[in-house]
C-alpha cells in the first residue's frame, strides 16, 4: 500500500520527537546504568561504557519508539552490522548468538 504525502509527514515528524527523546535518555542516569554493564547487548563483547551507542531494538521507521524497553546497549561492530543486514539476516545473527550462548 502507498503512503499518502500526509502520512509520510507524520512519519517524519514522530521520528523526529523520537530521536530528540533518545538524546535526553542519552543524559540520563538510567542510561549511564545501562551502559555500566560495560557489554554489547547482542554479542555481549566487553566493551567501555563511552563505546558503546544507543541502539533501538525495533528501529524508529520501523514503528519502534524511544522507550526503555526498547533502548539497549551496542557496540560499535553489531550497529554497522545491524545498518548492513536486511532485518530477516539480522535476526538470523540474533539467532545464532543465541545458540552460542
Ligand atoms: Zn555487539
Amino acid at each position: 500500500m502507498q503512503k499518502n504525502d500526509w502520512q509520510t509527514e507524520q512519519d517524519a515528524k514522530i521520528i523526529r520527537q523520537e530521536k530528540q527523546k533518545a538524546r535526553e535518555l542519552r543524559k540520563s542516569q538510567w542510561w549511564k546504568n545501562r551502559r555500566a554493564g560495560n557489554s554489547c547487548y547482542y554479542c555481549e563483547t566487553p566493551t567501555p561504557a563511552r563505546q558503546l551507542t544507543m541502539d533501538h531494538l525495533v528501529p524508529l521507521a520501523r514503528g519502534g519508539r524511544s522507550v526503555k524497553s526498547n533502548l539497549v546497549p551496542c557496540c560499535k561492530s553489531c550497529n554497522t552490522q545491524k545498518k548492513n543486514l536486511l532485518t530477516i539476516e539480522w535476526i538470523e545473527f540474533l539467532e545464532k548468538i543465541k545458540k552460542n550462548k
